[in-house]
């Protein structure tokens, strides 16, 4: 007879991790099901010269649903993530000279909404980054961790998901499915039965942006300011502006270096053109110049990430407990189907969820300050 796992949890990013961290202090009975070889997503560490970073731009605003989000993380891995709140204008560059940056007037970029996430003027400094958070989390998981598993198919008994198709081919059954992966996607798994032809094409027709991000390695220190940059030139062109921001300088093997990490958005379907990624990381580049002239001159390092982000508007119809109106055991978790649709989203819906399956999860003990070393790898 096939084992039945309490809990199935699809995706092991910062949504499926935090849900798995939270329902290993009620059964190790769990799978956490990864398409990757790794858990992590796209809140993940990344070595640089500078010394281990995450994966991209991050900016985690200051805010009450910031404080609710960061304490259910506090509680779930008992390390205190948040150092300090500081107010500081972004700031950008015209007429040859650093200003306030105040909007984009009557021309906003396509992506606005994505974009102007990044360049609130309150912001919380993290005294442990995203990609250790996800590491964390993954080390308070007590089920069994299916890496290289693609979920291919949810089938479905009367009004529940009776069990999952893996790569095509596998088979694997719980009391109860949590998925926390692309929205998108929702509209090739769900059995026939669960969502009408109409919302399923919405799910995949829907306007999806992918962020486009480029870290630097600057072979010396470029400017001290730690404000967000919102850099844009003088034209306005069918690539929009890009955000970014300097790191503190990094004294290594008797070298001062500084790194960088900046951020625009493509909308997803011309991601897989090579030209529009390149037009997209040249004008980056072109604008890091106009404002900081030697900044690009002989490069350290630099690395470029194309990862899918949010959804314009993929929202799916949920009931108020999260589950698939026509499927009573599936929960939907992806940050995408919360209001917000960021680091944050992800925490607010994992505890949503966590609550709705009936558990809170409450600090067990005293919260520490994060490890001052860089964090262990988790064991795979
Ligand atoms: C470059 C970048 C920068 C960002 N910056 C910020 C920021 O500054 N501030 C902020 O608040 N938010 C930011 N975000 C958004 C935030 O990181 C995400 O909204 C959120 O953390 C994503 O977590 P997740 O677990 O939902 O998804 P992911 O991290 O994408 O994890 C999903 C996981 O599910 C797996 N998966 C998907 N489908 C399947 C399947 N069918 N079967 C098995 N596994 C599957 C994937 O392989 C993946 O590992 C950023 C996102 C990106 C990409």
């Amino acid at each position: 007879m096939a084992h039945i796992y309490d809990y199935a949890i699809i995706g092991s990013g910062l949504t499926g991790l935090s849900i798995a961290a939270a329902l290993s202090r009620e059964t190790k009975n769990i799978a956490l099901i990864e398409a990757a070889d790794v858990p992590f997503g796209v809140n993940r560490k990344v070595n640089f010269p500078t010394g281990p970073m995450n994966n991209g731009l991050r900016f985690v605003p200051d805010s009450v649903s910031a404080e609710k989000a960061l304490r259910f993380l506090s509680n779930l891995i008992n390390v205190e993530v948040v150092q300090d709140a500081c107010e500081e204008s972004p700031i950008t560059y015209e007429g040859g000279n650093f200003k306030p940056f105040l909007g984009f007037g009557d021309t906003p970029p396509a992506f606005y909404e994505e974009f102007s996430y990044f360049t609130g003027s309150k912001r919380l400094n993290l005294a442990a980054e995203p990609f250790q958070w996800t590491q964390m989390l993954f080390e308070k998981f007590q089920g069994d961790f299916l890496p290289r598993s693609y979920v291919t198919k949810f089938h479905q008994e009367g009004e529940r998901v009776s069990h999952i198709t893996i790569n095509g081919s596998k088979t694997l059954h719980a009391q109860n499915f949590i998925f926390a992966g692309t929205v998108k996607d929702l509209s090739l798994l769900l059995p026939e039965d669960a969502i009408s032809i109409r919302a399923r094409t919405k799910l995949a027709k829907n306007t999806y942006w992918t962020a486009l991000c480029l870290d630097i390695c600057h072979a010396k220190p470029v400017t001290d300011s730690t404000a967000m940059h919102v850099l844009n030139g003088t034209t306005q062109d069918e690539i929009g502006p890009c955000v970014g921001k300097f790191h503190a300088p990094v004294e290594t093997e008797g070298e001062t270096l500084q790194a960088s990490q900046w951020m625009t958005f493509i909308e997803q379907e011309v991601t897989e053109d090579s030209e529009v990624v390149g037009m997209a990381l040249k004008k980056i580049k072109r604008q890091i110049k106009r404002a900081y002239p030697e900044a690009l001159d002989n490069l350290k390092l630099e690395r470029i990430f194309v990862a899918p982000i949010i959804a314009g508007n993929g929202d799916i119809k949920l009931s108020a407990n999260m589950t698939m109106p026509e499927l009573e055991n599936l929960w939907i978790a992806s940050a995408t189907v919360n209001d917000q649709k960021n680091l944050l989203g992800s925490l607010l819906q994992a505890e949503m969820i966590v609550a709705s399956l009936g558990f809170k999860v409450e600090a067990s003990e005293e919260t520490s300050a994060p490890p001052e070393e860089t964090l262990p790898e988790a064991a795979l």
